[in-house]
């Protein structure tokens, strides 16, 4: 365990408000592709084939989406939570988590055991499907029957609208409630734990400088550089199991000494 490591650990200890945000990078090492790292998603995709207006407008990329999501859905279903997403819910188990903000849309913090109320998904969740017309909401499961057995763009049984994974699509808006939650909770923490984000995606990378603005200890766990790490107060590069994992244990023994 090396010493930011430990400096981190010490810092969540004398923290009350720890607010954790997560990116793509957390679930890779659960076997889900990231975006930007090589070999990421957007190395077999082209973005731009996939913006929401695109989605409303064409059929065909209707298709294209529902095809490509399909196969992210399939990665999605089989994953299950890893040792970063354990040792966050063992900071829930401490007493230290104010909530979990994450950009990812795997439900893998929630399956890691962590209080469906202490996160809040920022851009949805691949585990359902929303009908853009009425906004009632489906299981993904369902859906995805009717696709295997020929339905390429999936129609709302109520109204006929067009379905689309609860995820946000580039160009889309985001949604109300989260996203003024997450910045209310950034602003009030006083410890904002990056883990895994290249943090390019706007708004939510904005939200490690508003906590940091407003006095919070910054540190960003990440395997490579981010714009934001010359404000951060630790940057650990490495990958986020192994390492949340040793700030953990090392958070568990600084707590049960102050107890002893
Ligand atoms: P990103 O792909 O832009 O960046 C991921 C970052 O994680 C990179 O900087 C990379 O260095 C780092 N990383 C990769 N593996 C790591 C590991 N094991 N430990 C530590 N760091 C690691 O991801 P983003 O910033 O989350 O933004 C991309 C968007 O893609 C988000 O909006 C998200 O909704 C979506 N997305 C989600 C999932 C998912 O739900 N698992 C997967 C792919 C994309």
């Amino acid at each position: 365990m090396d010493s930011r490591e430990r400096q981190l650990a010490s810092r969540i200890a004398r923290s009350q408000k720890v607010v954790v945000f997560t990116g793509a990078g957390i679930s890779t090492e659960s076997g889900i592709p990231d975006f930007r790292s090589p070999g990421g998603l957007w190395s077999q995709y082209n973005p731009e084939d996939f913006t929401y207006q695109r989605f409303l407008s064409s059929k065909e990329a209707r298709v294209k989406y529902w095809q490509m999501s399909t196969t992210l859905y399939e990665i999605l279903k089989k994953a299950k939570p890893n040792a970063a997403h354990r040792a966050v819910a063992e900071l829930e188990r401490l007493g230290k988590l104010d909530c979990v903000i994450t950009q990812n849309i795997d439900g893998l913090h929630q399956a890691a055991g962590i209080d469906p109320h202490k996160v809040i998904e920022l851009h949805g969740t691949a585990l359902a499907v929303k009908c853009l017309q009425c906004d009632l909401f489906y299981e993904r499961d369902p859906i995805q029957e009717r696709i295997s057995a020929g339905e390429e763009d999936p129609r709302c049984d109520t109204c006929g609208g067009l379905l689309k994974p609860a995820t946000i699509s580039f160009g889309q808006s985001m949604p109300e409630k989260e996203t003024r939650e997450a910045f209310r909770r950034a602003e009030a923490s006083d410890l904002f734990l990056v883990v895994g984000s290249s943090l390019v995606v706007q708004p939510a990378a904005s939200l490690p400088l508003v906590a940091k603005e407003a006095g919070a200890f910054l540190a960003i766990v990440n395997r490579d550089p981010t714009p934001q790490d010359s404000l951060a107060d630790t940057v650990i590069y490495g990958n986020a199991g192994p390492v949340l994992s040793r700030v953990v244990e090392d958070l568990r023994r600084l707590l049960e000494a102050d107890q002893t």
